[in-house]
């Protein structure tokens, strides 16, 4: 058996952060990933928000041009409602180098990365991994469920897992800078987008053509309703699309942050935790964010005890998210285009501009701790 600290399973955003904060603190640390190339597979678009970007220094030549502009669609595209920020509020990642550059930073602060290795269950005191030598046994003291929306890891340690995602797809491409600005375009037609909402994100770079919702109730599937928006995608005049096309996508788990995150040999972080907005589905923010406070905690059992880990409290936290989760209810029932054209009216009244706004543009991001461990950006 090999020994180490601390095992983290998953090589996303939520694992590589995890495991470089433990590694930056002096923590004996191995990342495994079953992909054997962290640029293929990318399972998210990439917007990241204001608050992200403010607090977390992710590398500037792998973001695209900042993007203030919103516009909402109904079914039927008609009468669109334009939203502008007088801030900078999103800027896309250029994933596949960004996650190269989380991986060297790791590499860095001295984690050991193993590509094209699956986490594969629990064997007595240690974790069965299989890489590309066939399977051995790691001892570790704890391990990091980073393992994405549905954890192995969560199901080994006996711990929460996600019972409500959505699903999503996207195709990406690039592009050349239009007359327009770079823009978040969503449609609100549950035809496309069953739940949730179709989008086109274009950023005078690159475009990003996706659709998301409940897998069930997509009229003819996934993939044809990403076929059909495609063809009538708004936001796109003159981007060429190319016929090879880079394809994304994945489990979106939207029931708020698990419960139990924690036990006395590990915890969840990320998609695992269930760490995403309800509403917005985004969870780049929030898995960095449970990331830092999930190193704070290992940091603390590994000097003093596993006391520590009791801090590492998903209900406590999952609180916050009572109003999102209404909200997500809410936007679940609305079934028909009829219904979405009559909710989407409330979107072209002042109150209902102010709600967007304060979602779209808003200052809110995962929750803080005002406790002892508090939060860290990954400074
Ligand atoms: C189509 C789509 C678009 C999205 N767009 C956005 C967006 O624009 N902005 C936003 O904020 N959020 C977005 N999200 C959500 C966001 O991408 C995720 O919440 C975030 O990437 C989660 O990161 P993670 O590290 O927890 O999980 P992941 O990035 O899924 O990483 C999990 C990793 O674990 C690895 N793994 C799994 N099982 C094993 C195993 N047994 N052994 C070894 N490795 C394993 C996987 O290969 C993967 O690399 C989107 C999601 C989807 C599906």
């Amino acid at each position: 058996m090999n020994p180490t600290e601390v095992l983290v399973v998953g090589a996303g955003l939520a694992g590589l952060h995890t495991a470089t904060l433990l590694a930056e603190r002096g923590h004996d640390v191995l990342l495994v990933e079953r992909r054997t190339r962290l640029t293929t597979a990318i399972r998210t678009t990439g917007i990241f928000v204001r608050k992200t970007l403010d607090d977390f220094p992710l590398p500037a030549e792998c973001l695209g041009p900042p993007i203030r502009r919103v516009v909402l669609y109904p079914p039927g595209l008609c009468r669109p409602v334009t939203l502008v920020s007088g801030r900078d509020e999103y800027r896309v990642g250029d994933m596949a180098p960004l996650y190269v550059a989380a991986a060297d930073r790791a590499r860095a602060a001295g984690v050991r990365i193993s590509l094209g290795t699956r986490y594969a269950g629990r064997c007595g005191a240690g974790f069965v991994v299989v890489g590309p030598h066939g399977p051995r046994t790691v001892r570790a003291r704890y391990v990091v469920g980073a393992d994405g929306a549905r954890s192995r890891v969560a199901r080994d340690l006996a711990l929460d897992r996600n019972r409500h995602l959505l699903i999503g797809a996207e195709e990406v491409f690039s592009v050349s800078p239009g007359a327009d600005p770079p823009t978040f375009h969503c449609v609100l037609d549950p035809s496309l987008a069953p739940g949730y909402l179709a989008w086109v994100v274009n950023d005078g770079r690159h475009a990003h053509i996706g659709v998301a919702g409940h897998a069930d109730r997509f009229p003819d599937g996934m993939r044809k309703a990403l076929e059909r928006f495609a063809k009538e995608a708004p936001g796109l005049p003159g981007a060429d699309r190319p016929i090879e096309v880079e394809r994304r996508g994945g489990p979106i788990p939207v029931g708020g942050l698990l419960r139990r995150i924690g036990c006395a040999d590990g915890l969840l972080v990320g998609d695992a935790a269930g760490a995403v907005s309800p509403l917005t589905a985004g969870g780049l923010d929030p898995c960095l964010r449970l990331s830092s406070l999930a190193a704070d905690v290992l940091d603390e059992a590994l000097r003093a005890g596993p006391t520590a880990l009791t801090q590492y409290d998903g209900a406590a936290l999952r609180a916050h998210f009572r109003g999102r989760l209404l909200l997500r209810r809410g936007l679940a029932q609305v079934r028909t285009p009829a219904a979405a054209a009559l909710a989407f009216g409330l979107l072209r009244t002042p109150p209902g501009q102010a709600a967007a706004r304060r979602i779209l543009f808003g200052d809110r991001s995962f929750p803080t701790s005002d406790g002892r461990l508090g939060w860290r950006g990954g400074h």
